[in-house]
């Protein structure tokens, strides 16, 4: 079966048009539904070079797509969008990991501390999406980062902050209340719901108790 069309905007955004960078399908179906509920009307962007590895991306990239269409949202990915001035985060390179894993080289050891490593992961991937947001027209940006209850909510406000200006606002939404909703309709779509936050580390946390479950004993 051949795989469905992307859908792409096709006009210069309107007055209520707001860019929400999407991390994936499920935290995005009540993130476009609050924003439409605000009177606002959404184009998802996905640009996510820390989802890990590739397998886990395309997955988490399928599931969006789905949700997209599902809700007649248009979407831009990254990964699929020619930008000579910016060959790094467009066309396939956009889903490369390395700006994931330079910025987790300037923290050393620091990465494995969440509230050092986070905030750079937001950074990296809201710089990109502000770029984009102004570079289209949009007067506002905003991210499914704020629907999840596992991310650092005042790091992502922090980091929406520092890439928004006088030209670009950041929306603070609080997309929390529809997390139930959220997750039974994912289910019911039957969209992809990954089991980690996305990078390598994240995965080595959530996996790692199988390590320190069942240890086989060990003579010395
Ligand atoms: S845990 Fe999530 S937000 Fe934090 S660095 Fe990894 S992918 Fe990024």
């Amino acid at each position: 079966m051949p795989s469905p069309e992307p859908l792409h905007p096709t006009a210069a955004p309107g007055e209520n048009a707001i860019l929400l960078h999407a991390c994936c399908g499920p935290c995005s179906i009540m993130s476009v539904q609050r924003l439409r509920d605000l009177g606002l009307a959404p184009t998802l962007f996905f640009y996510n070079p820390n989802i890990h590895p590739l397998s886990e991306y395309l997955r988490r990239r399928e599931g969006l797509l789905a949700v997209a269409q599902r809700m007649d949202t248009p979407v831009i990915f990254a990964d699929e969008a020619t930008d000579s001035g910016h060959p790094a985060e467009s066309g396939p390179a956009a889903a490369h990991p390395g700006p994931w894993l330079a910025a987790m080289a300037e923290l050393g050891a620091g990465m494995d501390d969440m509230k050092q490593r986070c905030p750079k992961c937001y950074d990296l991937r809201f710089v990109v999406a502000a770029r984009v947001a102004r570079s289209l027209g949009f007067a506002r940006f905003t991210s499914t980062l704020l629907y999840s209850r596992y991310q650092n909510r005042k790091a992502i406000l922090a980091a929406g902050e520092r890439h928004a200006g006088p030209d670009l606002a950041f929306l603070p939404e609080d997309f929390r209340p529809g997390l139930l909703e959220g997750v039974r309709l994912s289910k019911e779509w039957g969209i992809y719901r990954q089991q980690y936050c996305g990078c390598l580390l994240s995965e080595y946390e959530r996996y790692k108790r199988l390590l320190e479950q069942d240890k086989p004993a060990v003579n010395t």
